[in-house]
């Protein structure tokens, strides 16, 4: 966007005169070059004969309101023809200040017609402003003004989420994400459940059993990942061996989630400790964090992919994707990269036995 301006002189006075009063000179007419021996008209110092003053662009005879531009004349229709000064809203001749927005042009109270509109104070949108996954529009200004929501990253307000609320342990989450936000822990161990055998159906085998679930607050999870905690950790899976003779070993994992978020969300973090149950249960060696963590967030990248694309979805994998934690993100990058095109046995068995 940007304003530009009509630089055109408008000539008003135009004078008629007549050759013979003019002694001891000939006066030769600018268009045709040859001499005028009646009237002629005067155009700061061009001579015309009265009827070969035409406009430029259409060759027909000018008024007495005209518009010049670097020795040439057009009706102001004309030029604006020329010079594609046309509005592209209203399609009407431009006479003066115009907006430019992606090289096209409108009068200035035709731009406000179609300019975007701030989602929260509904004012014109002018040069830059915030975007946010769901193509809402706002002031840059107003990010500063309202709390997102943990969950999808919307401001929350009344225009965009219909606000919203604050759990105990500090998170806000807007009205739309907790309308579907799951406490329940039956429903929780649902989820453990209908994630586990998708990932089995997908060729990483979950044992069913030795695994229990149970949703936390944020404190709660600090309190039982203790060092393992950080803004990154969603959920938090303990495991203890149980009995081992030589031929056996058995395991209880406990996977911690946080509550109070939709389905789908709470799905892809249980992925991800599932993945850490698979890896307690089969990996000898010792893995770096990064090729643990970002082998679980590969998992969780793999059930979002393999569920309904909804833009809440398409988001939990842009966040995966570009997550700029080296540990998460780099980590997951680099197993995405080494896998994407093979099969799922290649990274099992990559994690069992490295190369
Ligand atoms: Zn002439
Ligand atoms: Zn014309
Ligand atoms: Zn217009
Ligand atoms: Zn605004
Ligand atoms: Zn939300
Ligand atoms: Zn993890």
């Amino acid at each position: 966007m940007a304003i530009g301006s009509n630089y055109v002189r408008i000539l008003q006075l135009l004078l008629l005169l007549n050759a013979s009063i003019a002694f001891g000179q000939s006066i030769i007419c600018s268009s045709c070059n040859k001499e005028v021996e009646g009237d002629y008209l005067k155009i700061g110092n061009k001579y015309f004969h009265p009827d070969h003053f035409v406009c430029d662009y259409c060759k027909k005879l000018l008024p007495d309101r005209f518009m010049s531009d670097n020795s040439k004349y057009y009706h102001s229709e004309c030029y604006a023809e020329v010079k594609g000064l046309k509005c592209e809203y209203c399609k009407k001749i431009i006479a003066d200040e115009y907006m430019i927005s992606q090289n096209k042009k409108y009068h200035k109270r035709c731009y406000e017609q179609i300019s975007p509109k701030c989602r929260i104070c509904d004012k014109t949108l002018v040069g830059t402003f915030s975007v946010d996954y769901y193509g809402n529009k706002y002031h840059s200004y107003h990010e500063n003004e309202f709390p997102r929501c943990t969950c999808c990253h919307r401001l929350i307000s009344k225009s965009i989420t219909n606000g919203g609320r604050n759990y105990s342990d500090g998170r806000s989450i807007c009205n739309i994400c907790f309308s579907d936000a799951i406490f329940d822990q039956g429903r929780i161990s649902g989820l453990l459940e209908k994630v586990r055998s998708k990932l089995s159906s997908m060729g990483i085998p979950i044992p069913s059993s030795q695994i229990s679930i149970s949703g936390v607050s944020v404190t709660e999870l600090k309190r039982v990942a203790g060092d393992y905690f950080s803004d990154d950790v969603k959920g938090f899976c303990e495991t203890s061996i149980l009995t081992t003779n030589k031929n056996q070993t058995k395991y209880s994992h406990k996977i911690y989630i946080l509550n109070g978020l939709p389905a789908i969300n709470l799905e892809s973090i249980i992925a991800h400790e599932l993945l850490h149950v698979w890896i307690a249960q089969n990996t000898k060696r010792v893995l770096s964090k990064s090729v643990t963590e970002g082998s679980c967030n590969y998992v969780s990248y793999l059930y979002l992919v393999s569920q309904n694309s909804t833009l809440l979805v398409k988001q939990l994998i842009d966040k995966i994707e570009k997550d700029p934690s080296p540990v998460y993100g780099g980590g997951f990058r680099t197993i995405r990269n080494k896998f994407a095109n093979k099969s799922i046995s290649l990274f099992l068995s990559y994690l069992r036995n490295g190369e």
